[in-house]
């Protein structure tokens, strides 16, 4: 990939950057961590202005609405809308980074057009239900069953951990339809209202005090035959798309944050005379040069997933191994730096924190990614 930018690139990014300039202070105040339906109405409103603006879906191929930009474009966004502090995607998450995507690769033209406009105009937020209470890193031993009733499924079982299941409209869910089929070969993908009758959500409270996942409770639920996404039984392999977009892309913006964060801790570091410390400077210079090779990563799956048809490949498990770890690390400095003030809950510094200890679960755990790198990007035996 050739990283030197072009004059067209350079004319994006001023554009951008005038664009930012102009909206963000006309933005309403974020709302609190805990409120969620405020947060919603927020992360919905950023995407419509971005709709709006022509910056919706610069990743997404032209054919499912969105941009066809190209990776440096995709990627000056991500940089410039975090160096001006612009939201980012929040409750969007997956909708736009990995069940988007997935449709856009997977799903029928009538799919496409069915979901994917309301997703890039801030209309409606996805979940994702694939982990249940006995399947998680083994995610193909999962239980809930979908059994056909002419032009529907009745789904029953039920699905843990399933973040922003409150406030969500659709979720990407695997369910067993072929009890009799090898595992890995009687799962499906279906789209899911998140109003249909039979699903109840209760909230799940993290460690820091957020409500952001649910357990969610399938009782007989119908879901239309026309919402599955690729075929009967053919689930596993739809699966594998979506967990591609969620590794290997889907955190390509928080590594800017993260940048962002490690310069704001320098300069606390500074403020508070902690950056005399040697051993805590060379530990921010560590970390600095680790958030550089990781944004030089980024750069690298989102090209390679450009030029071989837009879906990442088993180099995302290297990233997101690398990063939710790396991210652990930031904020352990952080508590270093900040001495006895990294203990108040209601700082942000402290909450994120906490929810950085998630980053090595979510997503398939760093023993999983391991596993991945070690059978498919090495070559390694398999374990079993
Ligand atoms: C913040 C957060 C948000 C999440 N959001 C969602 C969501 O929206 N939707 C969703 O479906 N899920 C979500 N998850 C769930 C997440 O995908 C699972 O927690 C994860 O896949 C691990 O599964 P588990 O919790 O069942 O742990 P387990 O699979 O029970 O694993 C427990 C431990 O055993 C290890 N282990 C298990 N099997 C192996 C093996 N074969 N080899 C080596 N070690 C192994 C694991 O690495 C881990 O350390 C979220 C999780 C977090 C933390």
């Amino acid at each position: 990939m050739d990283l030197a930018e072009t004059e067209e690139e350079r004319e994006f990014r001023a554009g951008l950057r005038a664009w930012l300039a102009k909206t963000l202070p006309e933005l309403p105040p974020r709302p609190s961590p805990d409120d969620w339906p405020g947060r919603r109405a927020y992360d919905l409103g950023w995407q419509r202005r971005l709709y709006d603006a022509g910056y919706a879906g610069l990743h997404w191929p032209a054919a499912a609405g969105g941009r066809g930009a190209g990776p440096a474009r995709h990627l000056a966004f991500l940089e410039e809308a975090e160096r001006a502090g612009a939201p980012y995607v929040g409750a969007n998450f997956v909708g736009l980074l990995h069940a988007g995507p997935t449709i856009a690769a997977e799903g029928t033209p009538a799919q496409r057009a069915r979901w994917l406009p309301p997703v890039l105009r801030g209309e409606e937020v996805w979940c994702q239900g694939f982990s249940e209470p006995g399947a998680g890193s083994d995610l193909a031993s999962l239980r809930t069953r979908a059994v056909r009733d002419g032009d529907a499924y009745v789904v029953t079982g039920s699905k843990v951990w399933t973040s922003h299941a409150e406030i969500a409209d659709w979720c990407e869910l695997l369910v067993r339809t072929g009890p009799d089929a090898p595992r890995h070969r009687g799962l499906t993908w279906l789209a899911m209202p998140m109003d249909a009758p039979g699903v109840t959500v209760r909230p799940l409270r993290t460690l820091a005090g957020s409500a952001e996942f649910a357990e969610v409770f399938l009782d007989g639920v119908r879901v239309p035959v026309a919402y599955r996404v690729g075929a009967e039984d053919d689930g596993w392999r739809v699966t594998m798309t979506t967990l591609s977009f969620e590794r290997g892309t889907a955190f390509a913006g928080e590594v800017v944050a993260c940048r962002r964060t490690l310069g704001a801790l320098a300069r606390a570091a500074r403020a508070n005379g902690r950056w005399d410390d040697t051993v805590l400077r060379r530990r921010l210079g560590r970390l600095a040069a680790e958030f550089a090779a990781l944004w030089r990563l980024t750069q690298w799956n989102v090209s390679a997933a450009e030029r071989t048809g837009g879906v990442p490949g088993a180099g995302g498990s290297v990233f997101k191994l690398a990063y939710s770890q790396a991210r652990q690390e930031l904020y352990d400095a952080a508590a270093e730096v900040l001495g006895a003030d990294a203990l108040a809950l209601e700082e942000e510094w402290v909450r994120e924190r906490l929810s950085s200890l998630s980053y090595t679960i979510a997503a398939g755990t760093s023993q999983i990614q391991h596993t991945i790198v070690a059978e498919r990007i090495l070559g390694l035996p398999k374990g079993r």
